[in-house]
């Protein structure tokens, strides 16, 4: 390869995803996908979609999908934008707001793809240390900056901020947009949705793939001042002016109108979440308080890597992370019960426990 490429190539880090097995006798609890399938109302809207219509470009406005979540919020349509997986629209949004002379601040530990999109857009990233428990302490995000963004629940910690000490943020920095990542905030945060009207330089991000089990369709949308959508619209149809296909508009839309459906999976998943912390906390785990579909834990003794290679023996894969400071920690996502109960039968087979 020509150095000139490779050197250019090079400075690319792209985010590395969890890996997805090509088996299906593995209990997959790395990647946060939901154990449940969609919406019955998801599957039915699949059923009856008029398959010769696919000859058709989609509407680029995906408004079917802006006016479902529209609705859902209480917020007008054009506070609503709606793209490919909610990595599209953080990708959008640092490409159309973050680009400025000051550095963007985020938590030194929190999705990783929030580095590699400043390493894309040549955007200066300062990371912001969280405290010694873990959590994000926004009273740290001084107001020299060219933009703040974190995740509320955070990852991989599962730790989230109230909704007050965003909104004391929110008071101190009104010139530079705020990016909140709720991906998790449905399994147990305050959304940052209520307080759109108050402050125009909020954006509220989140995504289909976890709460409403659509990860496979790819679908996220973003929340703000018309302003920032038409911003986000502007760097849209700059890249692609249809994100979403006519099939995960429909399945979407499905999704979002089934509240019940939604409400009872997600009860179900806090509920084995609660489960699985106690158990892990009974086998000698520390466990950081969670309100995600996912578990942020380290056992006393046993080493991180240890425990993940014996539970991918057994057939069971979790997700480590190699980062100092956490390198003993495992990311848990929550299985159904029956799938948490084989992981905990499993660590009370490991020799150290
Ligand atoms: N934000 C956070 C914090 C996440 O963990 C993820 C999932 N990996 C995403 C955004 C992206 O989700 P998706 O692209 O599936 O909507």
């Amino acid at each position: 390869m020509s150095k000139f490429w490779s050197d250019a190539l090079n400075s690319l880090q792209p985010y590395v995803p969890g890996e997805q097995p090509k088996t299906s006798n593995i209990i997959k609890l790395n990647t946060n996908e939901n154990p449940y399938p969609p919406s019955p109302k998801v599957i039915e809207a699949l059923d009856h979609f008029p398959m010769e219509k696919l000859r058709l470009y989609p509407d680029p406005d995906g408004s079917v999908l802006k006016e479902a979540l529209s609705h859902y919020f209480e917020l007008p349509m054009d506070h609503v934008f709606v793209g490919n997986g909610s990595d599209e629209v953080l990708a959008h949004a640092f490409m159309a707001f973050f680009r400025q002379k000051k550095p963007l601040l985020m938590p030194a530990m929190t999705y990783s793809f929030y580095d590699v999109y400043c390493n894309l857009y040549n955007i200066e990233a300062e990371h912001i240390p969280l405290t010694d428990d873990f959590c994000i302490d926004l009273s740290q995000y001084h107001q020299d900056n060219g933009g703040i963004i974190f995740a509320n629940p955070n990852a991989p910690t599962g730790i989230a901020v109230s909704l007050g000490e965003i909104e004391e943020l929110l008071q101190r920095n009104t010139n530079t947009l705020v990016l909140v990542d709720e991906a998790y905030v449905d399994f147990g945060a305050e959304s940052a949705c209520s307080l759109i009207g108050k402050y125009s330089n909020l954006l509220v991000v989140q995504t289909l793939s976890k709460s409403r089990s659509l990860a496979g369709m790819r679908i996220g949308f973003a929340l703000g001042h018309p302003d920032l959508i038409a911003g986000l619209e502007r760097v849209k149809n700059s890249f692609n002016s249809y994100p979403l296909d006519m099939l995960a508009l429909a399945s979407a839309t499905a999704a979002i109108e089934d509240t019940s459906y939604f409400a009872q999976t997600v009860q179900q998943i806090i509920s084995d979440r609660n489960w699985t912390t106690e158990q892990l906390k009974s086998l000698g785990f520390e466990v950081l308080p969670s309100s995600t579909n996912f578990v942020f834990a380290r056992h006393r003794t046993a080493a991180g890597d240890d425990l993940m290679t014996y539970l991918r023996h057994e057939n069971i894969l979790v997700r480590h992370f190699t980062k100092p400071g956490i390198e003993n920690y495992l990311r848990i996502s929550i299985g159904t019960r029956e799938e948490m109960q084989t992981l905990i039968t499993a660590l009370e087979g490991y020799a150290h426990i």
